[in-house]
């Protein structure tokens, strides 16, 4: 216990120094990675399960961002530049305008085509790379936010030059298209890549943020997306104080198809199994 506590106390200082692993990407082309489990694509796209946590997901964080917005917060649930997971300080409201950010694939919308063709090779005729659905509860979450004033802002690690094909999907899926450099972040608005600590300060200074999702730990803090190895990101996630996010004002979807919560081997998964009852 007390060893691991001093391991994720140094991964967390050395988090800084490690680069952004590219797993953290949604894909955007059906090469790439090898196939992921075909257990991961049943759950995600194909069961009710999946689609039962993330409508609950969203309702739980449109009654949380309704809840803010009444009482008007006095802080974002924005990180500040230079704020460490282990002592966080978030960004003044003042009198900004009510916002939440949203990263966008497997967050609003589900890439059924990228997928399809990963798993199977094929693409399934025209166009079907680029069939997408959106993430259950999504769409309703944001119009009845909206009505409340509170505005959806994405901020996705797609590159600027896919900016426009990110809105018609958005308003395919009967939602108001967003403005880059507004309520569309991307990556390449900045120097700092698939890093999106950036992007999200830029929005802040604009926004009161009252609630974020993503399914991703990058979509809320780089820093904690890059703790290392898998079992003190996990314990990192769950430490105070920031483990006071999830569900108030932090919300994730379920991702099994690619991305960092597919890392880790045998050992790392099942570390008091497979250590010997340690
Ligand atoms: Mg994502």
């Amino acid at each position: 216990m007390k060893n691991a506590a001093i391991a994720t106390a140094a991964s967390i200082l050395l988090a800084g120094c490690v680069s952004i692993n590219e797993t953290n990407v949604a894909p955007t082309s059906p090469q790439g990675p090898p196939p992921p489990e075909m257990g991961g694509l049943q759950f995600l796209y194909g069961s009710a399960e999946a689609a039962g946590i993330s409508r609950q997901t969203y309702r739980a964080l449109e009654l949380h961002a309704l809840a803010r917005a009444a009482d008007r917060p006095e802080y974002s649930v924005i990180l500040t530049e230079g704020a460490r997971v282990e002592a966080p300080s978030y960004v003044p409201c003042e009198d900004k305008p009510l916002a939440i950010v949203l990263d966008v694939d497997e967050t609003v919308s589900l890439n059924t085509g990228l997928m399809h063709g990963r798993a199977t090779g094929a693409m399934g005729g025209p166009g079907s790379q680029l069939a997408v659905r959106p993430v259950p509860g999504v769409v309703e979450t944001i119009r009845t936010l909206q009505q409340a004033g509170i505005t959806p802002v994405y901020n996705t690690n797609r590159t600027v030059d896919m900016g426009d094909l990110i809105a018609d999907y958005l308003v395919s899926f009967g939602l108001d298209r967003p403005v880059q450099g507004e309520t569309l972040f991307l990556n390449g608005m900045d120097d700092m890549g698939g890093n999106k600590d950036g992007r999200r300060w830029t929005i802040a200074e604009s926004w009161c943020v009252v609630a974020m999702a993503g399914d991703q730990l990058g979509d809320f803090s780089e820093q904690l997306s890059e703790v290392e190895p898998v079992s003190a990101r996990r314990q990192a996630a769950l430490s105070e104080p920031i483990s006071g996010n999830w569900g108030n004002g932090w919300y994730l979807l379920p991702n099994t198809a690619y991305g960092r919560a597919l890392e880790g081997d045998i050992a790392e998964v099942f570390p008091e199994i497979e250590s010997g009852g340690e």
